[in-house]
This record gives C-alpha cells, structure tokens and sequence, in this order.
C-alpha cells in the first residue's frame, strides 16, 4: 500500500514543490491550504499534479495556527489515506522588521504561523504515528533560525525554537519507530522572497558559496530523502540547504 504524506502550506513556493516531488516518489499527498482562496489559487493545481503522477491526492483546507483545526485535518487525512507517513510541518509567514519597531502583533502571528503550528501538527498527527509505531517527521526550519537575522526577530525565533521541538520530538518518539529532523533553507526563489528587492537579492548571492539562489527542488529533494526509506536511521538532525551560505 502506497504511503501518505502530509505537507502543509502546500499551495505554492517549496510545499507545492515538496508535494510534487513526494507524489514522484510514489508518496499519496494530502496537500494543506489555509483558506479556499489558496486551495482555489494553487492547491488544486498542486492536487493535479500529483494526480498526474499515479497517485492519490487531495485538499485539505486548515489554518496550522489553530489546535483544534489540526486535529481535524490529522483525522480526515488518516481517514481519507488510512495512515499518515510522513508529516511535514512547512507552512510559515514573515512579518519582517527591526526589533525596535516590532509589534506585538507581528511577533504573535509569525510565532504561531511558524512554530505553534509545528506543535498543533506534530501533536496531533504523531498520535496517530505513535499508534502506527512509524513515521517521519520533517519540520521546515531556516538558516535565520541557525544564525538569526537583523530583522527577523519573530522568525528566528520561531525557526530557531522548531529545532528544540525537532531534538526533543526525535528523542520522545524514536521507540516508536519515528524520526524527526529538520531542514533549514538558505535563500529559496519563491513567492515569499520575490517581493525582496533585486539589489538586495544580488547582495545575498554573493555570500553564497555555489553563487546562486536555491529552487523549491533543492529543498524538496533533501525533504524527500528524508522521508525515504533511506533515511531510516538518522534523527534529531537539521540539514541546511543553503548553497554553502553560511560557513
Ligand atoms: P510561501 O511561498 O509564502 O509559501 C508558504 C505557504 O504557507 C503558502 O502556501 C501559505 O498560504 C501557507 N500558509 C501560510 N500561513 C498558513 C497557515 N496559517 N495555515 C496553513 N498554511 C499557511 O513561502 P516559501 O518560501 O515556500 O516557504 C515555505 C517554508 O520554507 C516556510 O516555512 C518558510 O519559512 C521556509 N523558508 C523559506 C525560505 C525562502 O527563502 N523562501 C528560506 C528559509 C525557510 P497563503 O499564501 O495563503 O498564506
């Protein structure tokens, strides 16, 4: 029986693309949108895709930020598919400015888009791996979360907290036969980073060893690793897939 994965945030940028590359994989995908605006503007063409590749795909409509939503999801996805294989916890958001202006408001919402939701879904769909006694777990994290960066206080944080929560979820569930590790991308072309300026994309290739931004697929492929069979003994891990950024 085909394996199922769930990735969330999957309607565009590097969750539609690890999606993708699951199906290609042979994954079944259950594919997370956060409103039927996203589902309508990516995550159907997304379910397409993966259809196209022989496997089973379907939409999931969840804000990750809400508990109880995620629960919802987990449930319908384990319904639906029969079992949840792979989670990966991808969806986020950045409200980015210098710590002396930040807002309350910008630090709640990025905190709980991009890593209260790793909790709401790691929670909620490791009980029902724990139940299977197998699964794995793959939280998207970043290197600004690694290093920091001026100007993303809030989304350092939260992506620097998701590797305690990966360490800690790879200790508490490898009896189970559950792995978790984390990947933290460097600079990805997606929607998030086109609104960025040129010059300011242009001065970020130049810290990068390979000389170049990275594509959803070099994140997707490392993600897929992960999830493969191949990776059965490696846990607790993060991996980044920067190009050689930071060093
Ligand atoms: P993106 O293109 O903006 O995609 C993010 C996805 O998450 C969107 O589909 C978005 O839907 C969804 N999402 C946002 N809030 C959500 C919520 N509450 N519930 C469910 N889904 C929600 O960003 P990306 O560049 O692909 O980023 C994917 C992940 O990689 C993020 O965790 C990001 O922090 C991380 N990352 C990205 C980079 C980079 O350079 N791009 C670098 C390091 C790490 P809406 O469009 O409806 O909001």
């Amino acid at each position: 029986m085909a394996k199922t994965a769930l990735v969330t945030g999957a309607s565009q940028g590097i969750g539609a693309c690890i999606a993708k590359t699951l199906a290609a994989e042979g994954f079944n995908v259950a594919i997370n949108c956060r409103s039927e605006q996203e589902l309508e503007n990516g995550g159907r063409e997304v379910e397409a895709a993966c259809r196209a590749l022989g496997v089973e795909a379907e939409c999931f409509i969840c804000d990750v930020s809400d508990f109880t939503a995620c629960g919802e999801m987990a449930k319908a996805v384990k319904e639906r598919f029969g079992s949840i294989d792979v989670l990966v916890n991808n969806a986020g958001i950045t409200r980015d400015g210098l710590l002396v202006r930040m807002t309350e408001e910008q630090f709640d919402l990025v905190t709980s888009v991009n890593y209260k939701s790793v909790f709401n879904m790691t929670r909620q769909a490791g009980a029902i791996m724990f139940r299977q006694r197998s699964g794995r777990i793959i939280n998207i994290s970043s290197v600004a979360g690694l290093y920091g960066n001026a100007g993303q206080f809030n989304y350092s944080a939260a992506k620097a907290g998701i590797i305690g929560m990966t360490k800690t979820t790879a200790k508490e569930l490898g009896s189970r036969g559950i792995t978790c590790n984390a990947v933290a991308p460097g600079f990805v072309k997606t929607p998030m980073t086109d609104v960025l300026k040129e010059e300011y994309k242009a001065e970020i290739v130049k810290s990068i060893a390979l000389g170049r931004l990275g594509d959803p697929e070099d994140i997707a492929n490392a993600v897929a690793f992960l999830a493969s069979d191949r990776a059965g003994y490696i846990t607790g891990q993060v991996l980044e897939v920067s190009g050689g950024m930071s060093m």
